[in-house]
């Protein structure tokens, strides 16, 4: 049975989240100039990190776009890339030079004036990794410091480059390999040290960040997330603390969790580093942790000294976390003017739908409202700073399906805050979750691995997503005007001075907005899905925006159905504007779509059952939830016959490793890939007949035709 955590609304009738038109209102921020940027970089037009500065604003001081000017941006130059997975990047401008990363850990240094590729590193990551990478071989940026450039890799390296060559300068393996730990996020660079973590949670690690020195690539200090099996020493005394919060029944074969894999920021003048974490291993708290507790520091925003990574101060936004609401989502500094009193702020807006306030010297709670359709809890309760969850939420009896989702009502889309308007763009996301406790079903397994049931998730209609920018007004804790979109997974923000905000639609516009009221100033037709955010920099007097296009991550890979939602196509591209910009897009050619009138599968129900599972616990991840792929990777539904012939060469021998399809011998037995096979069989059966049945009566509705 399915219990929906929604009061008032059934699934099918999702819903808009009711946000009135509040109106802007005037400016109490102060100029959030002082400690929060870097002075040279605020002059000089220049994109130094991958926030802009480390305190996570995305916000541009340039004014030579604006209101006015906006309307006459062009396309200075493109770059069709030879890219065919996520690209999730903010570029970083220097000197007359913008720095990207591709997916698998690719590095690029590109002229901003021409788009000349002056130089680029592949770091030749195994492909064979993709199977550890549970949110597509993406990477969301580099560091620059000092004459180098620094990425982080899919395989857990963390590699120095000559910023004027791309040649390797040092190299550091932060990561036992050997486990499904990765890196996506941006290393970021705070007092001559590199900041790094890792992500792998949902295939059961251990999270830790480290600060290596950027010198020499020499590692000066570790902090773990969670603790250890408490037969083995401990690495530092914050654990002990951590230990007591965790159930004694804790199985810690399983890694714990809390993956620190985007957001950190930084304030010098508190000389605090403040770092987010994500979700436990595995996702279900009820098989981690049997019997309960806290599970710290799952799920927590940490404040800690740069120079030692000692703990000063952390708010857990998830205690026990059992949804994979991680905090990982960004992490931005500003000065508000709070009941008549200017507060040091940190901001949030977590997977888990509310939007945080905290003092950020001591991690106090100021205020934590929902931004977008929030079910599984009421409210954050103001004196303990924990959530009243709504009961049910932790699925514990039966299964039940709420908002917001794994993908989270936030991810790691970049969101801005503009000094000026005083408001937050957030990229919002609503999509529903579906949860069930698989108990003592649960089996450890070299895949992605929740203990929630994900593998019973074989539908996600596109009627039940939808997506929004939010401009959200964090003192008085409401949207101040809001932007649908048809879509989910859209682009992260950036504001700058100009009053603009801009952002980039799954269904592949580029769209500028006024910054105070939302309206809609300028677009450009990227002819593909994004999911990164533009940033802008000052070039020999001009002012230009820069964007990785492309269409990948999560959802892409996960979705389906509703990953494929109107207008969405996947061409990998960097685009560059300027005011006056006169370059066009090259043609693009509709891509081969394999037509075969498929036949109803003849075979034992019970082995296209369990192919369903295996589907959903090996391959889901990837081709998409209900084999329909979500624009990424191949729709195997429309595999050639000879592709379907080689499963067992491509699942048992890795045949097409060299292209990021691992292998899965010793996961996998040939009577489970045939299984695996008949399933993916039966969809493209199944989703023919539907697809047919909707030419003949548009109005027939997925609810009604049953199984
Ligand atoms: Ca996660």
């Amino acid at each position: 049975m399915t219990k929906i955590i929604n009061p008032g609304t059934s699934l099918v009738g999702v819903a808009a989240f009711a946000v009135g038109l509040l109106g802007w209102s005037a400016s109490h921020a102060d100029e959030n100039r002082d400690n929060l940027t870097h002075a040279p970089s605020m002059e000089s037009g220049e994109w130094l990190s991958y926030d802009r500065t480390l305190a996570g604003q995305r916000h541009s001081p340039l004014t030579d776009l604006n209101e006015e000017t906006v309307g006459k941006l062009g396309l200075a130059w493109s770059i069709d890339l030879d890219n065919n997975r996520g690209l999730e990047a903010t570029p970083l401008y220097s000197d007359g030079v913008l720095y990207t990363s591709l997916s698998w850990s690719r590095v690029m240094a590109v002229d901003a004036a021409s788009g000349e590729i002056l130089w680029s590193f592949d770091p030749k990551v195994d492909k064979a990794k993709g199977r550890h990478a549970c949110c597509d071989a993406v990477n969301r940026g580099v560091a620059l410091h000092d004459g180098k450039v620094y990425v982080g890799t899919l395989d857990g390296r963390l590699i120095a480059l000559d910023a004027m060559t791309g040649n390797e300068v040092w190299t550091q393996q932060t990561t036992d390999n050997s486990q499904p730990y990765t890196i996506t996020a941006a290393p970021r660079v705070v007092k001559g040290m590199i900041m790094i973590g890792n992500g792998g949670a949902e295939f059961g690690v251990r999270g830790y960040f480290s600060a290596y020195d950027a010198k020499t690539g020499e590692m000066r200090w570790r902090f773990y997330t969670v603790p250890a099996d408490p037969s083995q020493p401990i690495e530092h005394p914050e654990l002990l603390e951590a230990a007591k919060t965790w159930s004694k029944d804790t199985d810690w074969s399983l890694g714990g969790g809390g993956t620190a894999w985007d957001s950190m920021a930084y304030d010098p003048e508190l000389d605090l580093l403040y770092v987010g974490t994500g979700n436990g291993s595995p996702w279900n708290r009820e098989i981690r942790s049997p019997g309960g507790g806290d599970n710290l520091f799952l799920s927590s925003i940490l404040a800690v000294r740069p120079e030692t990574g000692k703990l000063v101060w952390h708010y857990q936004v998830n205690p026990g976390d059992t949804w994979d609401f991680t905090a990982t989502q960004q992490i931005t500094l500003a000065n508000l003017e709070i009941d008549g009193k200017p507060r040091k702020v940190l901001m949030q807006a977590p997977k888990n739908g509310f939007f945080y306030v905290l003092d950020r010297a001591t991690g106090e709670l100021l205020s934590a409202e929902k931004f977008g359709k929030v079910t599984w809890a009421e409210r954050i309760d103001m004196a303990t700073g924990r959530p009243v969850e709504v009961p049910g939420a932790r699925y514990e009896k039966e299964m039940i399906v709420m908002w917001p989702s794994p993908f989270g009502a936030h991810n790691w889309h970049p969101m801005s805050f503009n000094p000026q308007t005083g408001l937050v763009y957030i990229p919002y996301q609503e999509i529903p979750g579906t949860y069930s406790n698989e108990g003592k079903g649960f089996v450890k397994r070299e895949a992605f691995n929740t203990g929630a049931g994900s593998s019973e998730i074989t539908e996600l209609p596109r009627e039940y997503t939808s997506g929004a920018l939010v401009a959200w007004d964090p003192v008085k804790q409401e949207a101040a005007w809001r932007v649908e979109h048809e879509n989910h997974w859209n682009g992260g923000t950036l504001t700058t001075a100009g009053n603009l905000v801009f952002q980039g639609t799954a269904a592949g516009k580029l769209v500028a907005y006024t910054a105070d009221k939302g309206e809609p100033l300028w677009d450009f037709d990227a002819q593909t899905g994004i999911i990164a955010a533009p940033m802008t920099f000052k070039h020999e007097g001009d002012q230009y925006v820069a964007l990785m296009a492309g269409w990948g991550g999560a959802a892409a890979l996960f979705g389906g159905d509703a990953a494929v939602a109107t207008g969405v196509r996947n061409v990998s591209r960097m685009l560059v504007f300027k005011a006056g910009g006169q370059a066009a897009l090259p043609e693009l050619s509709e891509p081969p779509v394999t037509e075969r009138v498929p036949e109803p599968v003849v075979a034992a129900k019970t082995d296209i059952k369990q192919g369903e599972v295996l589907y959903a616990q090996y391959c889901a991840v990837c081709h998409g939830t209900g084999v329909i792929g979500g624009g990424v990777l191949p729709d195997l539904r429309h595999s050639s016959d000879p592709v379907r012939k080689a499963y067992p060469a491509i699942l048992l021998e890795g045949l097409l490793e060299s292209q990021g399809m691992p292998s899965f011998a010793g996961s996998l037995s040939p009577e489970e890939v045939e299984k695996i096979r008949l399933y993916i069989l039966h969809r493209e059966y199944e989703t023919y007949m539907h697809a047919m049945r909707m030419e003949e009566e548009p109005s027939a509705d997925l609810e009604t035709e049953g199984e």
